[in-house]
C-alpha cells in the first residue's frame, strides 16, 4: 500500500529532502506506505518534488525520495534551473499539479 498526494499545509512541515519549512498555506507532497518491507512517509516541499519528478522521468535510475543519493546531477541545465526556483515558481507548478 502506498498513497501519495498534494496537500496543503495548515501548520508548518519540514522538507525531507532540503529540510526547509513549508509553511502554512503552502502546497506540498505527502506520502506514506510500505517501502522495501518498512513504512516510510514523509512531506516534501513543492520544489524538491518537481525537481524529484523531473529526475524520475529523465534517469531510469531509482531516484532516492530524499534526494540525498550524494549524486550531483549534471547535463541537462533544466535541473539547474529547477534548484532556483523561487517558493512562489513552486508553489504554482504545484498548483497546476494539483489541477491536473
Ligand atoms: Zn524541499
Amino acid at each position: 500500500m502506498w498513497s501519495e498526494a498534494w496537500r496543503r499545509a495548515r501548520k508548518p512541515h519540514r522538507c525531507i529532502a532540503c529540510h526547509e519549512t513549508i509553511t502554512p498555506g503552502d502546497l506540498y507532497w505527502a506520502f506514506s506506505g510500505l517501502w522495501d518491507g518498512s513504512w516510510s512517509s514523509g512531506k516534501q516541499c513543492a520544489r524538491c518534488q518537481a525537481i524529484f519528478e523531473f529526475l524520475r522521468s529523465n534517469t531510469r535510475d531509482p531516484v532516492d525520495l530524499a534526494l540525498d543519493c550524494g549524486e550531483i546531477w549534471e547535463g541537462d541545465p533544466a535541473a539547474h534551473d529547477m534548484a532556483l526556483w523561487t517558493r512562489g515558481d513552486a508553489q504554482a507548478w504545484a498548483q497546476e499539479q494539483r489541477a491536473a
